[in-house]
């Protein structure tokens, strides 16, 4: 971008700021009626509209109509290629050609579930113990739930109740961890202890202080686990690194506690996950998203001294795990063809060095201004900050007039700046996003200098 522009004083790039995201915001309502008459139509079913809170926009969020390969087309016809990726979990794209003839022979040749065992369920949990370095595993219907029972699981394991996480950390829809405290509907609210940094030597060493700490207390607690993401994901996509990792990991085995690293999003990040990459042993792992081949999923794993004596039915005093579609034969199919036939190793590591070309193209081309890419691999966290560090103050201001302004050159991100790559979208419109970036970057200059 042009350097030459003169930055203008806070006030002014405010008024500045807010005059461009008003016009954009009109923009978006005259282009987008027929989302908008949607909206008006599911606020009488749905409060605001919505079942999925991430999701919803003001003034009216974009009604998708369809999706085919890599691009989705709203109820208006406006053609976007897909950066949502369905936060992840999208990485197959709409209609991979296996994804489709699995789902199709599923249903016609073996059905949906079965209310038994099948052989499909355990042929994936093989694959996924091979693959992800688990001796055991069972399977869940969301991320959510796949944290739910892994600290279940902590829990009945070491007979303590605590569990130490981080700030911005996001386990699911009741544990969310985002401004240093629990969000209120945390399930268990009281028994998580949060620690008040995330990701470098500094947060280390406050981990260690807080987990050393949390598993003296005798009283109504003692710590059972400790959760973790190897990349915080919905905390805007920030890598720990891997000395902070391993410290962590450290301090709660030493603490006796039970280490889960959350690989819900991140286990997409490496050919074994992202874990595996960082030389961790955590004694289990979450799993979920893309992993379901398009359809809900979750697992959870790891050490077989854990998961045997805690979820094998044949042990005395072992936890029920229930779920009627656990097992279903749509997830566990779709699953497996994705993971075995789809996203092998060879091609994860191909498709991460993609999103790693691509963000780095993007931080080259916003150097100097209030826009900052994160992340790792196909897996990018867009930030808009007063001086271009994550340290300085977020301006919410300026990523709502991103999302407008892209949303009209056609690409379809998630609102809060999160970026997940399908896997195949073509190179060109990859090229293109960066263009229109750029493009951005210009006609924005004055405002938009750190
Ligand atoms: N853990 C992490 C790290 C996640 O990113 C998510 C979902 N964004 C979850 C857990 C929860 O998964 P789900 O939405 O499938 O319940």
């Amino acid at each position: 971008m042009p350097s030459t522009d003169t930055p203008v004083s806070f006030e002014s790039n405010h008024q500045e700021a807010a005059q461009a995201l008003a016009a954009a915001q009109s923009r978006y309502i005259t282009n987008n009626p027929l989302s908008k008459k949607q909206h008006e139509r599911a606020v009488e079913a749905l409060p605001g509209g919505n079942t999925r809170t991430l999701l919803h926009t003001s003034p009216f969020p974009l009604c998708m109509k369809h999706g085919k390969a890599t691009s989705v087309w709203d109820e208006d016809g406006h053609k976007y290629t897909d950066f949502v990726g369905e936060l992840s979990a999208g990485l197959y794209g709409h209609s991979h050609p296996l994804i489709r003839t699995t789902i199709l022979s599923t249903f016609d040749q073996i059905g949906l579930s079965l209310g038994s065992t099948t052989v499909y369920e355990a042929r994936y949990a093989s694959l996924l113990c091979e693959r992800f370095k688990l001796e055991r595993v069972r399977m869940a219907n969301t991320g959510t739930e796949a944290n739910l029972h892994a600290l279940a699981a902590a829990r009945h394991f070491t007979g303590k109740r605590k569990v130490v996480v981080f700030t911005g950390g996001y386990h699911g829809a009741c544990f969310s961890f985002g401004g240093g405290k629990p969000a209120a509907n945390t399930a268990d609210k009281e028994d998580f202890v949060v620690v008040q940094r995330y990701g470098d030597q500094q947060a280390a060493a406050e981990a260690e202080r807080v987990i050393e700490m949390t598993a003296k207390e005798g009283e109504g607690g003692g710590l059972a686990a400790v959760l973790v993401e190897g990349m915080q994901g919905a905390g805007g996509c920030l890598p720990g690194s891997k000395e902070f990792l391993l410290r962590v990991q450290e301090a709660a085995k030493k603490a006796g506690a039970v280490f889960i690293l959350d690989e819900v999003m991140t286990s997409r990040l490496a050919p074994n996950g992202l874990g595996q990459e960082m030389g961790l042993s955590p004694d289990l792992v979450t799993l979920g998203k893309y992993l379901g081949g398009g359809f809900s999923f979750g697992a959870f794993g790891g050490r077989k001294e854990i998961m045997d004596s805690v979820y094998d039915p044949r042990v005395k005093g072992s936890l029920a795990h229930s779920g009627t579609f656990n097992n279903n034969t749509m997830t566990m199919c779709a699953g497996y063809a994705g993971l075995k036939e789809v996203f092998t190793e060879e091609i994860c590591v191909e498709f991460n060095k993609v999103g790693d070309d691509l963000r780095d193209r993007l931080n080259e081309m916003a150097k100097g201004t209030k826009l900052s890419f994160t992340g790792r691999g196909s897996l990018i966290g867009l930030h808009f900050r007063e001086d271009g560090t994550l340290e300085s103050q977020e301006r919410a201001d300026l990523r709502d007039l991103f999302w407008f302004e892209m949303l009209e050159e056609g690409f379809w991100i998630t609102r809060r700046g999160f970026i997940a790559m399908m896997l195949n979208t073509p190179k060109d419109e990859l090229d293109r996003f960066v263009d229109a970036v750029g493009k951005f970057l210009e006609r924005h200059a004055a405002i938009m200098a750190a």
